[in-house]
């Protein structure tokens, strides 16, 4: 479902990615993991169409985020790492917003609208001012648009970031639920929520894939130590 091939992406002379290759299929979750600065956003921000990578190939769903952007997008939902709202519009407003630009309209925009509002727990906010929600609550109602024209596939980026363990719970729990419906690539710096949360894992370090493969097979290859042991070896950062 999400094909990247020897991606490279230079910002100026740095090179934030390196030859990046990895398949995600149909279906699974996997955790994108890796120590600031290693290059998890840039990899989704490629994969979402924002940024342009320097060289390489990405595909979703067979459509090619360089040649064929629009195709490839629509079948995306991304939250990025902080995502931007319009904090003058209320939450419910500005779902139907954002549907309108997803060429969403008429009952399939209002049934996909309750479902993320419920999805997402954001019913009890549904007509507060958006610049008046918690940080946890602004991370929902980014999921929540991630979430409304029902993509085949989610890119989050740090999703649990900034949020209280109540939150942090709620969220894992829904991701593994989504992943029912969703192929997801995840990227987080909580080592346990992957062993939580994911089928597999792509380790980056320095712009490079280290590590991949199923977390069983991962813990293997390296003589059956923990993510966070591995993480460690591999990266030398404590998390
Ligand atoms: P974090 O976990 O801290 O978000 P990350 O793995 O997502 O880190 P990236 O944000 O992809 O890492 O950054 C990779 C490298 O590229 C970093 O060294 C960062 O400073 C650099 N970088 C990112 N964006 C830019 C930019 N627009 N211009 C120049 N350098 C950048």
């Amino acid at each position: 479902m999400i094909h990247v091939e020897h991606l490279t992406k230079y910002y100026g002379d740095y090179p934030a990615v390196r030859d990046v290759s990895f398949d995600v299929s149909k279906g699974k979750i996997v955790g994108f993991l890796g120590p600031n600065g290693a290059g998890k956003s840039t990899t989704m921000r490629i994969l979402a169409g924002y940024i342009n990578a320097t060289s390489g190939q990405a595909t979703i769903d067979g459509k090619d985020v360089f040649w064929d952007p629009i195709e490839a997008r629509r079948r995306i939902g991304y939250l990025p790492e902080s995502c931007p709202l319009y904090t003058e519009m209320r939450v419910e407003e500005y779902l139907r917003f954002r549907g309108g630009l997803k060429n969403m309209g008429g009952q399939e925009r209002r049934t996909r609208m309750e479902y993320v509002i419920e999805r997402c727990w954001l019913k009890d906010v549904r007509r507060q001012l958006i610049g008046t929600l918690s940080k946890g609550y602004r991370q929902r109602v980014g999921l929540a648009d991630s979430l409304l024209a029902n993509p085949a596939v989610l890119i989050l980026d740090e999703p649990t970031v900034g949020l209280d363990p109540v939150q942090i719970r709620e969220t894992r729990k829904l991701i593994k639920e989504l992943g029912d419906q969703h192929t997801i690539l995840l990227s987080t710096h909580i080592l346990p929520e992957v062993e939580m949360t994911c089928d597999s894992v792509i380790l980056i370090h320095q712009g490079v894939v280290a590590a991949q493969g199923s977390i069983g097979d991962v813990r293997n290859q390296h003589g059956n130590q923990s993510l966070e042991e591995i993480f460690v070896k591999i990266t030398g950062v404590t998390e």
